[in-house]
Parts: C-alpha cells; structure tokens; sequence
C-alpha cells in the first residue's frame, strides 16, 4: 500500500538493508529512487529486485574503491600538486597539460580526466587493466549510476582523429556495459558484443592511417530495465563511403569483408559456386602498393576472419538463406567491378559500347537472379524521355563503367543498411519479450574523426561538417554547465569567451543559402558542372571561413574548428546526385532472389516479415531525388535529436603519435589535437574561471587555521571564509550559496601558507 509506506517505514527498511545487506549509500539513493518507487507502482517482486540490487551492491563496492581513490587523488591534489603532479588523474586544475599527459602516459595511465571530459590516450599496445575492477570501469560505473539514478537518457560521445581509439573505447564501453547490466540472458549479451565485430567487418577498412578505420558512424543505444539490467540494443549507422567499393585511394583498401569472403570461400573450395576464380583477384581488391602489419595480409588470417564473421552472423540469428544471399550480392559485386567495356563504331558515329567479357556479365546475373541479357542492356544503355516518347541511347565506354560502379555502390550500401536493420529487428524481438517501456537507454558515439588529407573531397566535407556539429554539441554542453554552476551560485562571473563554431554550421547546413543547399541546387541542373558549383560558392558564402585559394583548379578552402583543409570539388555533382539509373532498379527489383529484390524495394511497402522496419529511410517515391547532400542532412539531425534528449559523456581520443608506435609520446601532435578539440580551452576555463569550488565546510576545515587559532572552531559560514581569504590577502575569489569559488592560484597561494604556518 503506496499510503503505508510512510517516510519512517522507508527509514525502518534502509536501516534494515544497511545492517543486513551492507547497502552502500548510494546503492541506497538508488533504491530509494529507483526500486521503491518501482515496487510501489508496480508490485513488483521485491525478492528479485533486491537480488539484482544485493549484486549491484557488490559491484558497486569494488569500483566505489576506485572511484574513492580517485577523488581522493583529486583533493588531495591540491597539496600535492608542486611535488607530485603524477598523481593527479583530474587535470583541469593543472597548466601544462601535455607533460602531465606525457608523463602519465609512460606509466600506461591512459585515462585521464580534465574536468568531467576523459581523455583517453591510444596505448598502441594490449594493456591489462580492463577486468572489472580496473580504471575505466569507474567512467563506466559513473554512467551507470547516472542513468540509474535519473533515469535520463546517458549519451557517451567519443571523439578524435583517426586512429585514436575510437572504435576500441567505444567496444570496451559495450563490453564493461554488458558485464554491469548481466544480460539475464548470456546469449543476448554475446549477442550485443558481436554486433559490433560484424559491423566492423563491412563498415571497416584499412587505411593509410588506421589497419581497421571505421568509413562510418555508429550510434549504439543500449536498452536496459529500470533494474539495470540490459535488455536489447539498437544501432544506427551513418555516412558509409560507399566509394571505397570501386575505387580505394593508394596505400589502401576495400572493405575488410571483401577479402575475407575471398579468402574464406577458397579456403571452403567455394569459389566456384560464388562464380570467383582463385587465379585471378577481382579487380576491386587489387589495389597495389599497400603497406600492412605481417598478419593482415596472411590468407590465413582472412579465412579465420570469415569464419568468425560467419559465426557473428549465425549467433546474432540471420537464417542460412540469407547468409548465402548477402555472399552471392557480395560476389556479384566482386564480379561487376572486372565486367570490361569495349567501344563499338556505329554508323551514326555516337559511341556506343560493347561489353568485352560477357561470361563474367553472366556471372553477375547469376549470382543476383536476374536475367543477363537485361543487365547487358541496362549497362550499355539507357532510356531518355523527350516530348513524351522513350527513346533508348547506347552508353559510351566511361558511362557504363559508371552506371556499373554506380549499381556496385549502391548494391553495397544498400546491404550494409540492411544487415544493421536485421540486426536492430532481431535484437529488437528480444527486447518485446522483457517488454519495459520506462526503459533505460544508454547510446554510445563512435563517429570519423575531423579528417585532412593530401586532396579532400566530398566525403572528407561530410564528416568535417559531422564533426563540426558534434563540436558544437560539446561547447553548448561544457560551457553551458560551467555557466549554470556559476548561476546556481549566484556567483557572478564573466560570459566565459570560447571558439564558437555555429557561424560554420550556419555556412554549411543554412537553408537556403548554406553550402549543402547551394550544392543540392546545383545537382538538380543537368548542365551543371563542379566548376559552376565552386563558383556559385564563391558568389554565395560571404565569409572569411571560405575563400578560394589560387591555382588551384576547383579548390575551395574552409576554416574548420579543427584547422584549414582545402577541398577540390572534382566529382561533387555526381557523389551528390549518386543516381542510380531507373534501369537498373527496375532490373534488379525482378530479382528471383528475395534478399536482392529488398535491397531496392521502397521501404515504404514494409515486409511485414520477421518485423522488418524500413531500412533505407532515404529513399522517396522517386529514387532519384534525393541527394547525398540532403540526406546527410537528415541523418545528422536524426543523430542530434538522440543527443540532444541525453546526458553527455564525453571521451575525447588522444592519437600520441602517427607511427602507430607504444611508448611513443609526440608532444606536439598531442598538443594540436588537445587544442582544437577544445580540451585545452575547457582547462584554460576552468583556471580562467573559479577552477576550483570548495564547500565552505570543506574550505574552513582545510584553511581556518590561517585566520583562527587550531583549538578554535569557527562557525560554518560564507563570513567565517571570507575572513580567512582576507587574512590571506587575496583578491579576485567569490562566495556562492554554498561553495567558496577560487582561482587556481588562491589554491596553491593557500596550500603554501598552510605548510608555512604548519
Ligand atoms: P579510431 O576508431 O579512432 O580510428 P581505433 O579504435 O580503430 O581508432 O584504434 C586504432 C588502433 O589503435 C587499434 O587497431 C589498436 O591497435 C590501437 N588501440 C586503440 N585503442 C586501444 C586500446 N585501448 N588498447 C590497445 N590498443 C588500442
Ligand atoms: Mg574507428
């Protein structure tokens, strides 16, 4: 009876809990907040619960020791800091940075926190300290508790260039998530933590940079009950560059799976069946001149690759049937990019072309159950309508090339949205079995770093603009908490003063003026070229952030947050308009295969089957009109829209050198990536500002023998405070409601006189 469960009779059983459980106190405060409430609501069998919570308790205790420490730490940082500044893990309080990291990275300490941002430093080695009682727990653990005491969407948002770590923190987090949220069910948790290897084997490649460089975003929501234990999880993937299928730039490669397949199918005498040839790579896998680690290129290790993609696949719940569908695409994609063109004189003199290897054509039929002879015709040719009539012309050599690599892309793309579909609907069917709506719901960032290459193009200006906004996401959040604390306090402080990126947001995604809108403008006149686009660039961004640097054909120049990159919109029109030809749709959707038919079916009409939800949410009754450009943009404000709802916890990834190399610290390149990521910015703040807040019972204790006797005890007040910090003679500090704010100096001014006096 909710009325008898009166605020004593709520004391009665926390005292009974602590006494018999050893209920931690916050433990308790989630029980009181959580639990409760809960089996007043909802009856709830207070056995189970107090099962879960008994084990929870007990976890909590061994990272609370951590977390203990760590504050400790902090505190006492402040004693320490001239001697011993190894020891603090928070560093907000400290000026140089850099060295602390550097220092604290030669003793493998690579988490770090400045302020309530952790930095992680990539280690480039395996390290030991990821069982549960370990470091980076307690940055899990503060999540947990987060979302188990508000009961609020947590949003971890992990960031940095390439290479840093990203992908491996983001799996790290799912895999210590899993341990604390035990799945009741040990499948689903395997489950959650394979996703992310099969994702990877798709989404993933190798680059000049990175061996497994994710060429995608990834947003992982995982679904818990209000008992904390996970229920299910969800992805959503974002900006696949589909490009990478058809074309890989020097030094680097196609998606991993691609050589696995290879290698694993050879490996099972399966070539045959999938219409590949153990002599002969495809084309789409020889990139030449690539330089990777002793393992990656071994047959050998593709093969165990496969077979551990294959093992994902069939855990996570996807039939035989459709993993034999996903190989066939994916052979007839391998298939498509060796079919060769020829040209063939006409009378007419138009260019028309002939297709020089027609078995391989044949191959590529099979393999997607269509008819060869239509695809011939949909490659060679294509329809035009004028005054009403259709009317077919050939394709030249370049543009059946084209319209091949176009269906390639997008029968990859279309395959990796699918997959993660399937994926969300068989984790979903779990969920509806512990069916909670007042679930709890935590989502992980992993997305591309800012990049800057050599030569950038579109894709490069997509994730920059990507990151651009998560940057801006992160300076709303850290700079509107620094100011909310100020406000609370009724402290009065200056505006605090930051690089404000929205000017740049503004060039880029405005309507209808921004550039993404001058760009989809652009693509809709058929007599465009990407030299009108940058010119209309040119006549339309009015702002020092964009400016056209000189001898440089198609070149356009854009200030990131994060630095200058020069972009060459060779080829923007045609990535933004990523046609597909209406044949070839129409061709494919004849499929006898059912897996290649929903590959470009419109979304719209669901198959109601195995609760499939729409999969490509970017196709409209016409699949023509919508350009790359604008769904990017409508999946980035689908990405906010998450993030926004959240608490943010941010992860910024550290890469400490570009060799790849353990135990290598390169001072400068850290200090660029610390700068323009805002981290040194949020330290300078939080010295610029009151670095540090101290409760004034804190405050008296730590410092009244600089104004009072040492038997005295004087009385807790804003007064008592202030007359020590006039006796110290320090200028410039302020009094909150409850806390003494201080500048970082007042500190170490304070802790000097206390060792004097003492
Ligand atoms: P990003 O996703 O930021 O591009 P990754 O997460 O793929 O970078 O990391 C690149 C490489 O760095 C990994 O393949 C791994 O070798 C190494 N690495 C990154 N983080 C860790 C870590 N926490 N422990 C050990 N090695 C790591
Ligand atoms: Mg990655």
């Amino acid at each position: 009876q909710p009325e008898l469960w009166s605020d004593d009779f709520n004391d009665f059983i926390c005292k009974c809990l602590i006494k018999d459980f050893e209920l931690r106190p916050n433990v308790l405060d989630l029980l009181q907040h959580v639990f409760i409430k809960q089996i007043i609501g909802k009856e709830r069998i207070l056995q189970k619960q107090l099962i879960e919570l008994i084990d929870l308790n007990q976890q909590i205790g061994v990272i609370e020791k951590t977390r203990h420490e760590r504050i400790h730490t902090r505190k006492g940082s402040h004693m320490k800091m001239q001697t011993d500044p190894d020891e603090v893990d928070d560093l907000a309080t400290l000026e140089v940075l850099d060295e602390q990291l550097q220092s604290r990275y030669g003793r493998d300490q690579i988490y770090t926190y400045v302020g309530d941002i952790l930095i992680a430093v990539n280690p480039f080695h395996t390290m030991e300290i990821y069982t549960p009682q370990r470091y980076f727990v307690s940055a899990v653990i503060n999540i947990f508790m987060k979302i188990s005491v508000s009961l609020c969407v947590q949003c971890v948002v992990i960031s940095g260039e390439s290479g840093a770590g990203k992908t491996e923190s983001a799996h790290l987090l799912v895999q210590q998530l899993t341990v604390l949220g035990k799945a009741n069910n040990r499948t689903l948790q395997e489950k959650i933590l394979l996703v992310n290897s099969l994702v990877e084997a798709f989404g993933n490649a190798c680059t000049v940079i990175n061996d497994n460089s994710s060429r995608f975003g990834k947003y992982l929501e995982m679904k818990f009950t209000c008992g904390g234990t996970v229920v299910g999880a969800q992805i959503s993937e974002y900006l696949l560059e589909k490009s990478r299928v058809i074309h890989q730039a020097v030094g680097e490669r196609n998606f991993h799976i691609f050589y696995y397949i290879y290698a694993g199918l050879a490996d099972r005498k399966k070539l045959a069946h999938y219409k590949l040839s153990d002599s002969k790579t495809p084309k789409y896998l020889c990139n030449e001149h690539v330089k990777l680690g002793p393992d990656i290129v071994s047959k050998a290790f593709y093969k165990e690759q496969f077979d551990a993609v294959e093992q994902c696949f069939k855990v996570i719940g996807f039939t035989l049937e459709e993993l034999g569908s996903v190989y066939s695409t994916l052979a007839a994609i391998l298939n498509s990019g060796d079919i060769e063109f020829s040209p063939v004189a006409s009378e007419h003199q138009t260019d028309k072309s002939n297709i020089s290897n027609i078995s391989v054509l044949e191959n590529v039929a099979s393999l997607l159950c269509i008819r060869s002879d239509e695809l011939q015709e949909a490659l060679t040719s294509h329809c035009v309508v004028a005054r009403g009539e259709t009317i077919v012309r050939p394709n030249t050599v370049e543009k059946a090339a084209e319209v091949t690599d176009a269906m390639s892309k997008a029968l990859y793309g279309r395959l990796f949205s699918w997959i993660v579909n399937r994926i969300n609907s068989l984790l979903q069917g779990q969920m509806m079995i512990c069916n909670d709506d007042k679930g709890l719901n935590i989502g992980i960032l992993d997305i591309f770093g800012f990049e800057n290459f050599k030569k950038n193009s579109f894709e490069q200006l997509c994730i920059n603009i990507a990151n651009e906004q998560i940057q801006f996401y992160f300076n709303q959040h850290i700079f509107a908490w620094e100011q909310d604390e100020y406000l609370n306090e009724e402290v009065d402080a200056r505006v605090i003063e930051y690089e404000d990126n929205r000017p740049l947001l503004d060039l880029f995604l405005q309507k209808p003026m921004g550039m993404l809108s001058l760009l989809d403008e652009e693509s809709r006149f058929p007599q465009a070229t990407d030299q009108t686009l940058v010119e209309k660039f040119e006549d339309n961004l009015k702002t020092k952030s964009f400016w056209r640097p000189k001898r440089v054909d198609l070149g356009f120049g854009i200030h990131h947050y994060a630095g200058k990159v020069i972009y060459n919109a060779a080829g923007f029109l045609a990535k933004n308009r990523d046609t597909l030809p209406a044949d070839i749709v129409l061709l494919l959707r004849s499929s006898e295969n059912e897996l290649v038919r929903k590959l470009v079916t419109h979304p719209l009409t669901k198959t109601g089957e195995h609760g499939d939800t729409p999969y490509h949410p970017r196709e409209t009754t016409n699949m023509r009109t919508q350009t790359v450009a604008s769904y990017f943009r409508y999946s980035l404000m689908d990405l906010l829209s998450k993030m926004v709802a959240g608490q943010p916890h941010f992860v910024r990834c550290i890469k400490p050198n570009n060799d790849r190399q353990a135990n290598k610290f390169d001072r400068e390149k850290v200090l660029v990536q610390l700068r323009y990521t805002g981290v040194l910015e949020t330290a300078k703040i939080r010295r610029q500002g009151y670095s540090h807040r101290i409760l004034f019972a804190n405050f008296i204790k730590r410092y009244y023998i600089l104004a009072f006797h040492a038997h005295e005890e004087p009385a807790v007040t804003p007064e008592t405070c202030a007359a020590i910090l006039e006796k110290a003679k320090l200028e410039n500090w302020a009094m909150g409601k409850t806390k003494v704010f201080l500048k970082y100096y007042h500190v170490e001014h304070l802790n000097l006189m206390v060792q004097q006096a003492t």
